[in-house]
């Protein structure tokens, strides 16, 4: 068997970390390629005397100084690049044939329209991207011959759920349902919201993710940017997408399909799973993921999500009824929102409300989503107004 050469962009994060756990496991079939990350140098190199890669990229320039100098000390013979159009051309390299991206934001779009392009086998767990995206992002899947696989749990699930043959999803899919755990928040009163701690808030009870995501699933907005993930993987109408509650992580979501027949996905909550199956699908191997043990298992428990604990969620929708561009806007607030929360600039419970004014105050055109270009200037745009936004709110 040729074994697989894969190009890691973000090899640093959770997912990052949990993808090169899968390899490691499979040394038969998967070869490390390249590795990116941000910062953490020295955990990237590390990876790299461990996994040997013919490239690793910093996008900070100084940082990847400082990594030359750590793999040269170590005698590696890694060669690293740097800057955002590093992670485009390893996207890309015609060496590669998968690309994960587990960057985490808006800036792991070009990195993935480069992989698209090219036709790659691309995993995504990068969200931020297609929500940011959307159509252009399909349309260069479709361009290149990429093929698309989702590697977020709810996604994988739904992708687990449908047959191999794409053309048959419209006519077997009634609605989907996303599955969301609630968070960390789901019974705490709700006068607490406006003291909650990034702490607090990044304390996952299920899943042990990067802190974005973390914030992201105590406010609901990662189910918000879940709701768009798929509209755009599963061509669905946005009525067509539900979400429930479903606080043990268990299902980890279904499709209802036209003649009422409801197909699920289960799995102890562990990353490892969509991973692997997103590098050897249409296969299996082995995760490493724990099974689950139905005879333990107490029980599983569903609940329709409350809109006023999470007074986000209904932006999904309505994001995607307004102008194409309007979900990067969302995206954009919420990158900014988020950030300014875990910096102790803005209270938890005022993440919402930076959303939905910066919604409420930017003006989208007909052109803001039909290039990268117009979408990072639209995004651009977003940031600048939010960052307005979380200026005039006081703490
Ligand atoms: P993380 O914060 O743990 O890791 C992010 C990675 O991206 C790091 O390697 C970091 O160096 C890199 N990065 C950050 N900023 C960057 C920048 N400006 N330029 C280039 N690289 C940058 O995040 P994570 O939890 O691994 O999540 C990654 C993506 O996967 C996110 O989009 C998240 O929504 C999605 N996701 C994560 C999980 C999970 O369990 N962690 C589950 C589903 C989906
Ligand atoms: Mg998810």
């Amino acid at each position: 068997m040729t074994r697989q050469k894969i190009c890691i962009l973000g090899s640093t994060g959770s997912i990052g970390t949990n993808t090169l756990d899968v390899i490691t496991r499979h040394p038969d079939r998967f070869e490390v390629f390249a590795l990116t990350a941000h910062s953490k140098v020295s955990e990237l190199a590390a990876q790299c005397a461990t996994h040997r890669p013919r490239y690793a990229a910093m996008t900070d320039l100084a940082q990847a100084r400082l990594l030359r100098q750590q793999l040269q000390a170590q005698g590696l013979r890694t060669e690293v690049l740097d800057g955002e159009a590093a992670l485009t051309e390893l996207a890309a390299h015609p060496e590669v044939d998968a690309v994960m991206a587990a960057i985490v934001g808006a800036v792991g779009l070009a990195p993935c329209l480069s992989a698209a392009k090219a036709g790659k086998r691309l995993l995504l767990a990068n969200k931020e991207a297609l929500v940011v995206g959307g159509a252009l992002f399909m349309e260069a899947v479709k361009q290149g011959g990429a093929t698309l696989l989702p590697i977020d749990s709810e996604h994988s699930a739904i992708f687990q759920c449908l047959p191999e043959d794409r053309s048959a999803w419209a006519d077997r899919i009634q609605h989907i349902v996303l599955t969301a755990s609630g968070g960390p928040f789901r019974s705490t009163d709700l006068s607490q919201r406006s003291s909650v701690t990034p702490e607090q808030a990044c304390a996952h009870p299920n899943w042990v993710m990067g802190r974005k995501i973390s914030v992201d699933s105590a406010t609901m907005m990662n189910k918000v940017l879940e709701v768009i993930e798929a509209r755009w993987l599963f061509d669905l109408a946005p009525e067509q997408i539900q979400v429930v509650i479903h606080p043990q992580s268990i299902i980890h979501s279904m499709v209802v399909c036209r003649d009422s027949s409801v197909l699920a996905q289960l799995g102890t909550p562990d990353m490892k799973v969509p991973i692997a199956y997103g590098l050897s699908f249409p296969e299996r191997i082995n995760s490493g993921a724990d099974v689950l043990d139905f005879r333990t298992l107490a029980a599983l428990t569903f609940e329709p999500p409350d809109h006023s604990r999470y007074p986000g969620l209904a932006l999904a929708w309505s994001a995607l009824r307004a102008p194409a561009g309007s979900t990067a806007v969302l995206n954009a607030a919420n990158e900014e929102a988020v950030a300014a929360f875990l910096n102790r600039a803005i209270r938890f419970d005022q993440i919402d409300s930076v959303n939905q004014q910066v919604l409420d105050n930017t003006e989208v055109g007909a052109a803001d989503a039909l290039s990268l270009e117009a979408l990072l200037s639209l995004d651009q745009r977003a940031r600048l107004s939010a960052q307005r936004v979380i200026g005039g709110l006081s703490r």
